[in-house]
Parts: C-alpha cells; structure tokens; sequence
C-alpha cells in the first residue's frame, strides 16, 4: 500500500460506502462507490507537468494517484436506475496488485439499502473496465452472472465493436464478460448514433447524449426533472470526459484519452451548457467529489464547487 496517500475505503464503514445522497426534483440521487484504486499521475494529466497536477492531487511514491469508482442511482419513482458498474471481481490477480481496487459496490449498495433486484436499468458511459466490471459476476465456479438480474442494460454498440477488435492500443480496457453474456441473453441494449438520435431517452427524465474524445462512441447521462416548485434540475453524469473536479480544466485531459483534441472541443461545448445552467456535474472517478457545481474564476478558468459534504 503506498504510505503518500490516505486510503479511505481501505477500511469499509457504511459511512465510506455511501458516498452521499441528494435530490433532483422529484428525483432522489444517491452516491455509491466500488472503492478506490490507484492508477499513474502522468497518465490521468497527459502532457500537464506534474509540478501544476500535484498540487491539486498529491502522487505517491510510484507516481500514482488516488481515484473513486463511482456509481449513482436514480430513483425516479418509476424506475431505479443506475450509472456505471466500477471495476468488479474479474480483474487478474496482476491487475488487482497494480490498481488496489477493493471491489466494494455489492457493500456500497447494501449500505445505501438498494437491493440489486430493485434496479431496473443500468447504463454504461463506456465499456472499459473500469466502467462496467460489476455488470455482471464472477463466481468461484468460474461462471458468469447478471448482477442486476431485473435490469435492462444499455451502452454504445460502437464501445462493444472496439472492445472486440482488442486493440494493442487498449485491449486491456476491454474485458468481454462484462457486456458479451448480457448481450447474448438479449438483456443489453445496444444504442447507436442513430438510435440516440431518434430518441435519446432511457426512462422519462434520463437521457444519453455522446461526448466523444475519451473514447469515440462514449455517452454522457442527463438527469433531468421538475421538483414541487416546477422549476427544472438538471444533473449530468459526464464519464471519463471529465473524469474527476481537478479535470475541468478544457486543456487538462488526460494520456487515455483516444482523441485529445475533440476531448478539449467537447469539454468546451459541455461547460458552454453546464456553467451557465448550473448543472449539477457527476464525475466517475473523483472520490472526495462525486458531485460538483461549475463556475469560471476570476481568470474565467472553470472550477468546481463540490455539491455534497462527505
Ligand atoms: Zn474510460
């Protein structure tokens, strides 16, 4: 365990597990987390000199920083839908030394009182591994099982054909168990550019709308609804666009990204949207920020305001 950074899911307590817990209108939004895992500086900041990346995250000894896993849950009083399914229990013994993930959604859900048979959609932003690992469950007899078993799955038949030509580039994202058997069993839906654009909705007042970069086919999530006071709120759910609050910067995208330069165009044309409308932001992998406000700094650079106190 590297000895420069706090580990704080390192020991599980229900008040770790549930990360946080809001409402959007009528909707309520809760904050699970799969844990925490480690992954290299350089590589989360691309070509940001670490003397600027290091003093918004710390590195430890070996470089590496730490990131969240994190899921949230919709209940929208007609659905219970949930965003991202962290890292899972199929990674390698190798991958599970060098990432230090904890595999803790199962706990995270318990803690929070969702009971897995109650979700009723899940939807992946992307398919790399970090994204869908809990979609389904690797038992010790080596088979493979839905782990919301009365969810109707959905991602980006476009994430599902990359991850199939295994890529030197980025094979190792792309772990089939997580989508292939749901796909066979016809329980995944998969979206394409033209499905999203007839009709983007997954249930009333969630929606998916692409924000390619990261990768070429990945989706952010709107959240939208309408509370007592008819005014309308709006959270998005912005995947590995803007991976964590120390991210918003347009320029400050990272060394994964396949696409750098539409990252940085699609970063503007999000914040363009999000600052002025007050979106509430959702990063996937800021473990002390899951949720955020944007504004602009007195030099009119972006910066986060978190949304929740954890
Ligand atoms: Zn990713």
């Amino acid at each position: 365990m590297p000895s420069a950074i706090p580990h704080p899911a390192s020991r599980p307590t229900d008040a770790n597990l549930l990360r946080g817990r809001t409402t959007l209108g009528d909707f309520e939004l809760t904050f699970c987390s799969d844990g925490t895992y480690l992954l290299d500086g350089g590589a989360m900041f691309g070509v940001v000199p670490k003397t600027l990346w290091q003093k918004r995250t710390p590195a430890d000894a070996e470089n590496r920083i730490l990131l969240g896993l994190n899921t949230t849950i919709i209940r929208t009083g007609h659905a219970t839908v949930l965003i991202e399914t962290g890292v899972g229990n199929k990674q390698s013994e190798k991958m599970r030394q060098i990432h230090h993930n904890q595999e803790l959604l199962p706990a995270s859900l318990a803690a929070a009182g969702i009971r897995p048979e109650e979700i009723t959609h899940v939807i992946n932003t992307h398919l790399h591994f970090d994204h869908c690992g809990w979609n389904t469950t690797l038992h010790p007899d080596g088979s493979v099982t839905p782990t919301f078993r009365n969810a109707r799955y959905f991602a980006h038949r476009g994430e599902v054909e990359h991850g199939h030509l295994q890529l030197d580039r980025d094979k190792v994202s792309y772990l089939s168990p997580n989508y292939d058997p749901l796909i066979a069993s016809g329980q995944m839906t998969l979206l394409d550019d033209e499905s999203i654009r007839r009709d983007p909705t997954i249930v009333q007042g969630i929606s998916v709308e692409l924000f390619p970069g990261h990768t070429a086919h990945m989706m952010g999530i709107h959240i939208r609804s309408t509370g007592p006071h008819s005014t309308e709120r709006h959270a998005c759910y912005i995947g590995d666009l803007i991976p964590t609050a120390h991210h918003v910067d347009p320029t400050w995208v990272m060394g994964y990204d396949l696409d750098p330069l539409t990252c940085i165009a699609e970063r503007k044309r999000f914040l363009a949207r999000a600052i002025p409308e007050q979106w509430l932001v959702l990063f996937p992998h800021d473990h002390h920020t899951p949720a955020a406000t944007l504004s602009l700094n007195e030099k009119g650079k972006p910066i986060a305001s978190p949304a929740l106190t954890l």
